[in-house]
């Protein structure tokens, strides 16, 4: 497989100002495309050494994608550092120059002279139109090594990369790599590995590899072959063969979330939910209504943060909230029997509990949160201690949140896929 580097000029992003989303953009579309990335680097706005990170890259790659510093400023050197770096003279080009001046006119707007710096080719290679802007993307092909430069802005970036360097590119490829993601909840990473474990070992072709983060495990296969529906192929039979195993707590696939889950499996059936929220302060019906089509799923949600409303409008008793407090699942139950009847939702959630830093109590350690979900003719109720020692409020409503949608999902039936 060819070896793929990618480098990401700017000093932003090595001031830590910006976040270098162009190269995981990159990465990622160049996994698809069969190439291994073996390497990233970040260099700041310097000629001397963009031309340092590119000798380094071109000695142990075979081909060299770089963003940023295209643009028209003085702190704009990539241009200059590659042809430098080639002994390639720049040489204006006609059409793009052409290109920059009539983006402008367009926009009715005075062109800066340095503009027409973005026109300077090095001399015999290719020049990658911008529809999307000013700066064009230029690719040189040399010594059986290919360099292509994009520019920094990510939309202009995409843009130039998907319409006029990948087309290209697979072409180019020898492989193809396709990912699917099956999203896990309910189990851990190490017990992932644990199930899994033959296939992980000795497994190349797909691979299997468990990503956790917020509560939950994402398991990639990934397989390549000379074609992309051989490689989805592929993936389809490890998923088959896994499935058994891990199918239980597999709610989904690809970037589905949790709450989109549950707003897509409740309409198909006609299922709606109502919650309500002490520690999670509305999360869990925000996460909710953050999707598309929640309007015929959520009926309402309740965000009752004292005792007083606990009582008045979800109908706690004085008798629960004196003999276990409002950190109980007594109390977690009433809430979401309370807020199913005001609503008459089919499900009702309630969370209750600890988030922290402070209001440990002698029982309940911060992270301590009490989850009830009541339907027809089913409640469960629940003590769960979210994050550890040094978790912040917002990981652990969020963790709490999550362990809220997973509850309606199986209490509903609609868990798994
Ligand atoms: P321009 O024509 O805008 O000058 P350029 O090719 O010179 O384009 P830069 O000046 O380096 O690009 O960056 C332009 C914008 O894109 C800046 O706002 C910068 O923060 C952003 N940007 C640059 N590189 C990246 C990156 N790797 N990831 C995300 N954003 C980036
Ligand atoms: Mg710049």
């Amino acid at each position: 497989m060819k070896i793929c580097e990618i480098i990401s000029v700017g000093t932003e992003l090595l001031l830590g100002d910006v976040t270098d989303s162009n190269a995981s953009y990159l990465s990622q579309k160049m996994k698809e495309l069969g190439f291994c990335v073996y390497f990233r680097q970040t260099c700041g706005d310097n000629e001397e050494r963009i031309r340092a990170s590119l000798s380094l890259a071109l000695s142990r790659s075979d081909l060299v994608l770089i963003t940023g510093g295209l643009g028209p400023t003085y702190d704009d050197l990539t241009r200059e550092a590659c042809a430098s770096y080639f002994h390639l003279p720049l040489e204006p080009d006609r059409s793009v120059m052409e290109k920059i001046s009539a983006f402008f006119q367009r926009r009715g707007i005075e062109m800066a002279k340095n503009n027409l710096r973005q026109a300077m080719i090095p001399q015999g290679a290719l020049v990658l139109d911008n529809d999307w802007g000013t700066a064009p993307g230029i690719r040189i092909d040399k010594d059986g090594k290919t360099v292509i430069l994009l520019p920094g802005v990510p939309r202009e970036m995409k843009a130039i990369f998907e319409y006029r360097v990948l087309p290209q590119l697979s072409l180019e490829s020898e492989f193809r790599l396709k990912t699917k993601v099956l999203k896990l909840y309910g189990i851990s990473e190490s017990r992932v590995d644990e199930l899994l474990s033959s296939w992980m070992r000795n497994g190349t072709n797909p691979t299997l590899a468990p990503y956790a983060g917020n509560g939950e495990v994402e398991l990639h296969v990934t397989a390549s072959a000379n074609t992309p529906d051989e490689a989805e192929k592929k993936c389809a039979e490890m998923e088959r063969e896994i499935l058994p195993l891990i199918g239980k707590y597999c709610y989904g696939e690809g970037d589905e979330t949790l709450e989109e889950v549950l707003v897509k499996r409740f309409s198909q059936d006609f299922l709606t939910v109502a919650t309500a929220e002490s520690c999670t302060g509305g999360m869990l019906s925000q996460r909710i209504t953050a999707v598309p089509g929640a309007s015929s799923v959520l009926k309402l949600g309740v965000c009752a943060y004292t005792e007083e409303a606990k009582k008045r409008v979800l109908g706690v008793s004085d008798q629960i909230l004196k003999d276990d407090g409002v950190y109980s699942e007594a109390c977690a139950l009433e809430m979401a029997r309370g807020v199913r009847a005001l609503s008459g939702a089919d499900y009702a959630a309630a969370v209750t509990g600890i988030a922290g830093p402070v209001g440990a109590t002698e029982k309940d350690p911060v992270g301590c949160v009490y989850l009830a979900v009541v339907g027809e003719n089913r409640e469960r109720v629940g003590r769960f201690v979210f994050g550890h020692s040094h978790s912040s409020r917002e990981q652990i409503r969020q963790l709490a949140s999550s362990k809220a949608l997973a509850m309606l999902l199986e209490e509903a039936g609609r868990f798994c896929r």
